[in-house]
């Protein structure tokens, strides 16, 4: 088959690979899109800890069953479906204690197991989900970042309504404003830098667009937030998050930030106002939620994924600064 091999950092070749048979537990699957997300974007920079050269990136992926192992029981042959790239070992004691996403040996397709820059993936049947008939192959490439964000609304208890602040307006941004929206959070801020984006956000109902930190920090939003979104990935703006909640607010820290990044906040207001931050670790248990949300138009993925790469062209993305664009997928239909 044909794949993208990331070689090393910035070296990413198209080239013939051999394909991987199924094991007795595993499914071959037949890419029909992939999403292409910071993680890649980070992978190819070689700024992602985790990354194991030569690797085929490409975790967002949606495709048909083409073999099954004999011992697969729940798929069959054409099955439309995605794929959790997040493959559990099942037996080491996060696993066993029900916290899979924090499993010791975890395996992740597209970071260090061969994922869907490629005609072929394949994996245990364990990570691969059917998809219902009302959504296409692209629209459900989104299922796996949004099973994330899934994931960090069961992490607490966050209420219906109230107000709410999204600090970036990439894909996770603009979907945790759909999301917002749809549970009634009014008003609204977002704060983005690119103009372009910021018309997206417009377009899915923002009600206040500011665009940055220090334009936000004067406005009147400060100190009323029930809920704070940070998905810039930037410490200083996380730090920022803890003067714009309310009284009693929550805040989702909803970006992958620098390791070894310090912040600095002033650790009173944690305890005056009642501040919870919360943390959320990829997606446990949350890929057929996500699956539903996207079938229920809650989520707007036509809009959203907004630039389509033939399988030849997705090295392009890699050499493009704009930022113009959400999501681009890579289409192998
Ligand atoms: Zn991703
Ligand atoms: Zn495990």
């Amino acid at each position: 088959m044909k794949a993208h091999v990331l070689k090393s950092s910035g070296n990413m070749k198209y080239e013939n690979v051999d394909i991987m048979e199924p094991n007795a537990n595993q499914v071959q699957v037949q890419v029909k899109a992939c999403g292409i997300c910071g993680t890649d974007l980070h992978a190819y920079a070689g700024k992602h800890d985790a990354i194991k050269y030569p690797v085929i990136l490409g975790h967002e992926l949606s495709g048909v069953v083409n073999k099954t192992g004999k011992y697969v029981k729940n798929l069959n042959i054409g099955d439309r479906v995605v794929v959790d790239p997040n493959i559990t070992c099942g037996y080491c004691d996060n696993c066993k204690n029900g916290k899979v996403n924090f499993c010791e040996n975890m395996k992740s397709v597209g970071i260090n197991y061969p994922g869907g820059f490629g005609e072929f993936v394949t994996v245990p049947e364990k990570v691969v989900y059917k998809i219902p008939d009302n959504i296409t192959f692209k629209q459900a490439a989104i299922a796996e970042p949004i099973s994330c964000i899934v994931h960090a609304f069961e992490n607490t208890d966050v209420k219906n309504g109230g107000s709410a602040v999204i600090l970036g307006t990439g894909f996770i941004g603009l979907t945790f404003l759909q999301i917002l929206k749809g549970m009634g959070y009014y008003p609204i801020y977002i704060m983005g830098r690119n103009l372009f984006r910021n018309r997206l956000a417009e377009k899915f109902g923002a009600d206040k667009i500011l665009d940055n930190i220090y334009s936000l920090m004067k406005s009147d939003i400060v100190n009323r937030a029930s809920l704070v979104v940070e998905t810039t990935g930037n410490a200083e703006i996380l730090s920022k998050t803890v003067d714009i909640v309310s009284d009693s607010g929550k805040i989702f820290a909803f970006a992958v930030y620098p390791p070894e990044e310090q912040m600095k906040i002033e650790a009173n207001k944690i305890y005056k106002k009642e501040i919870t931050i919360i943390g959320d670790f990829l997606n446990p248990n949350t890929m057929e939620k996500a699956i539903h949300m996207i079938g229920s138009r809650l989520i707007d993925a036509d809009t959203m994924e907004d630039m389509e790469l033939k399988p030849d062209q997705a090295n392009k993305i890699f050499e493009n600064k704009s930022k113009n664009y959400i999501k681009p997928i890579i289409s192998f239909e």
